[in-house]
């Protein structure tokens, strides 16, 4: 699992409910391109992570069009 970023008020339905695990994560890329938030971005091994949390509107397009049928989100 990706580190989180800290949660705030407004930002924590965001926080805890878009989340990655490595171990299944293919680093394809389809979370981080299609986000229509641009939330997310790689880190250093190629893996999303929630950058920008207080971007994101847990809208679930991350999820549907993950080949691993992850983050989870709404
Ligand atoms: S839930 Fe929506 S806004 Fe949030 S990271 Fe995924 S695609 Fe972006
Ligand atoms: S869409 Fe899924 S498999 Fe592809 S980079 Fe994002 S979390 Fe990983």
């Amino acid at each position: 699992m990706s580190p989180k970023a800290a949660p705030t008020p407004e930002n924590k339905a965001a926080v805890d409910k878009v989340s990655f695990y490595s171990a299944w994560c293919k680093r394809c890329g389809n979370c981080v391109a299609f986000c229509p938030r641009q939330a997310l971005a790689k880190d250093e091994w190629g893996y999303p992570v929630l950058a920008n949390p207080d971007r994101c509107t847990t809208c679930g397009l991350c999820e549907m069009l993950c080949p691993r049928a992850w983050p989870r989100s709404p």
